[in-house]
């Protein structure tokens, strides 16, 4: 959730004072946190969190829209949950925007294979929780994005944007997108304020039979800003909340202890362009057909607060280095000693936090990492927290660098006098339309991080290599079109030199196919691997039945048997009858595609003896 919500926020300039005095605090709060970094034996522990967006329907006109009331639904929802009333299943969160609200379990699940089955009727409950509480033209959707955000009247209630002195400065969306509280919204001015202009996203179209050639998009008032900043064949966005206003599926593990955590991290990473690919379910943006398939980069854009020195289109005068990664991007670098030898990206950091950690007794791999993020500012900071005299029992500072250092992955320190431990949080995937599909992907990435640790195995290729993976992964149909770059031989030992060839030739392309359903010869594949794992482990013959459903579900999206959800929600709009094939989701289309996915997420739950992929399939997702 980050750091401690309550309190008044400080504008930028004020931020910006305050930001090496909050790095300087947050870096000796890192130092005391690493000295106590314990070589415990944590039990493994895992939770998931799943954002989701608020529809009205109105079913006179025919339209879809997002419902701005995610603060006061989220008060009701706290209210009940286990803060409130121990034993209550589910936590919820606010999140960026006001129609967004985020579940997660209310503890952990524990490491026993039958907890592997409780995440889904977890998520259901959380469905059922919200449902409860909305009217009945009302409903909760895990959508990442809504095809028409942004488009004239989205809204419910409708506003317009504050182009000229607003907050996001947006012609597309008004200021009251952005949830009513203080840390959001300090948020999304002091990105824009730092980056000192606009944002600007430009996304490829998706060229349909019927796309004018060049495509042009249009623009409210023929706004000159905008002219110059839009591309021809491209969809404009111009602020944070486009990528901000996007849901999302997340995965949190505790590790055994801080070595065991760097290991999970670094072999996550070869999972995160993989994951991502097979999670794709974002083609639609501000009521236009993309030529992307996953959120991410989006994301990444729409949250770029660097200056303009930063990003090298500007001699470095004032600024002090130029940061080729963005905030919202994929990881920097691997983090276990086994993973040194693959760190091939260019590392900027800030080097008197480097060498102060190293002067602390932290080996250069771990230092390096803080080092990176600490180049970012704080971009929220509370004024009650600045000067706040409890540092021993404190990650407040820390915690304004690290938690808008928003990577693929987060290694997550123990928050100070608790019994939690050190944690890998795996954040790379589109959330899915259903609790089937977000439990099967949330099960199968837990599943794969106990195989990783319990066979100890080596998926570590060049850090570049993994930036190539994340870049095919978010192309139009990419699990069936692209080739991504994955180790062969997974079982060799993490110092050994490599079978043939030098490191950077460790990698080969393989198809997702290959990957997740393995090919004779090539490679074993993860599914395979999983199920030997679970012949390995004393397994009820329930949960086996639930786990092999889940494993079903990623193989058959591999192999392409089933679409991924970004697949199927371009065929539901390819096949609609108001869609002219000109790459424009209509108010029609927007709210037949909004009832559709409605009606799949609130499909009973499958009994045993029915076969839960049969809803999911192409078939059904068209007729809809
Ligand atoms: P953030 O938004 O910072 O990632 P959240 O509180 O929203 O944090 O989500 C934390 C996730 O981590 C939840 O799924 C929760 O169940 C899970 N979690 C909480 N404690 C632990 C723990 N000790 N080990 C592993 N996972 C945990
Ligand atoms: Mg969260
Ligand atoms: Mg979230
Ligand atoms: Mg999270």
């Amino acid at each position: 959730m980050g750091p401690q919500l309550r309190g008044t926020t400080l504008r930028w300039s004020d931020v910006e004072a305050l930001a090496g005095l909050v790095r300087a605090r947050g870096l000796q709060q890192l130092v005391r946190i690493l000295a106590r970094r314990g070589h415990g034996d944590y039990p493994f522990l895992w939770g998931d969190e799943v954002e989701y967006m608020l529809v009205s329907f109105d079913h006179v006109a025919r339209r879809a829209r997002l419902l701005f009331n995610a603060e006061e639904l989220a008060n009701d929802l706290t209210a009940m949950d286990e803060e409130a009333n121990p034993g209550h299943p589910s936590r919820w969160h606010l999140e960026f925007s006001s129609y967004m609200v985020e579940g997660i379990p209310a503890q952990p699940y524990g490491g026993s294979m039958a907890e592997l089955t409780s995440v889904e009727t977890s998520m259901r409950l959380r469905r059922r929780d919200v449902l409860a509480r909305l009217h009945a033209n009302e409903t909760i959707c895990s959508l990442t994005t809504f095809p028409r955000l942004g488009c004239p009247g989205f809204s419910q209630p409708e506003f317009v944007p504050q182009h000229r002195d607003g907050i996001f400065t947006s012609l597309f969306l008004p200021d009251e997108a952005i949830v009513g509280h203080a840390r959001f919204t300090a948020l999304a001015r002091n990105l824009r304020e730092r980056r000192g202009e606009k944002i600007v996203v430009n996304v490829p179209i998706f060229r349909d039979r019927n796309t004018p050639s060049p495509f042009i998009d249009k623009i409210p008032d023929g706004d000159e800003e905008a002219a110059i900043a839009m591309k021809a064949d491209h969809i404009y966005m111009d602020t944070m909340g486009f990528g901000a206003g996007n849901c999302c599926l997340q995965v949190t593990m505790q590790a055994k202890n801080i070595e065991e955590a760097r290991h999970i991290y670094d072999q996550l990473a070869l999972l995160c362009p993989i994951m991502m690919a097979l999670s794709a379910a974002a083609p639609f943006y501000r009521g236009l057909v993309s030529d992307v398939d996953c959120r991410w980069s989006i994301n990444s854009v729409a949250c770029d607060d660097r200056t303009r020195q930063e990003r090298g289109l500007e001699p470095l005068t004032t600024c002090k280095w130029r940061i080729p990664k963005l905030r919202f991007d994929s990881i920097e670098s691997f983090l276990s000693p086994g993973g040194a030898k693959f760190n091939d990206l260019e590392l900027p950091k800030d080097e008197d936090v480097y060498l102060q950690l190293l002067d602390a007794g932290i080996d250069p791999l771990l230092a390096r990492h803080f080092a990176h993020l600490f180049l970012r500012d704080p971009l929220v900071i509370l004024w009650e927290k600045i000067y706040a005299d409890d540092d021993e029992n404190e990650d407040y500072h820390f915690e304004c660098i690290q938690a808008t250092n928003w990577k693929t992955l987060r290694l997550k320190p123990p928050p100070p006098n608790t019994n939690i431990g050190w944690r890998v949080e795996f954040r790379p995937m589109d959330v899915q339309l259903t609790d089937f599909e977000n439990a099967a992907y949330v099960v199968f990435v837990v599943l794969l991080t106990r195989v990783i640790v319990s066979y100890g195995l080596n998926f570590l290729v060049p850090l570049s290599k993994i930036d190539q993976n994340i870049r095919k992964a978010q192309k139009r149909n990419a699990v069936l079109d692209e080739m991504f770059y994955f180790r062969k031989d997974i079982q060799a030992e993490m110092d050994a030199p490599p079978a043939d060839g030098t490191e950077s030739e460790v990698g080969i392309l393989m198809s997702i196919d290959t990957i997740i359903n393995g090919k004779v010869g090539v490679f074993q594949g993860l599914v395979p691997i999983v199920y030997s794992f679970l012949e390995d482990m004393e397994v009820d013959v329930e949960t086996r039945c639930t786990i092999s459903h889940y494993l079903e579900l990623i193989s058959k999206r591999a192999s392409g048997e089933l679409g991924t959800t970004a697949q199927r929600l371009r065929a539901f709009v390819s096949g609609h009858p108001d869609y002219a094939h000109d790459s424009v989701i209509s108010e029609r289309v927007n709210y037949d595609l909004l009832l559709r996915c409605d009606a799949l997420a609130r499909a009973r739950p499958h009994g045993h003896g029915t076969d839960p992929l049969h809803e999911l399939s192409h078939g059904a997702c068209q007729t809809g």
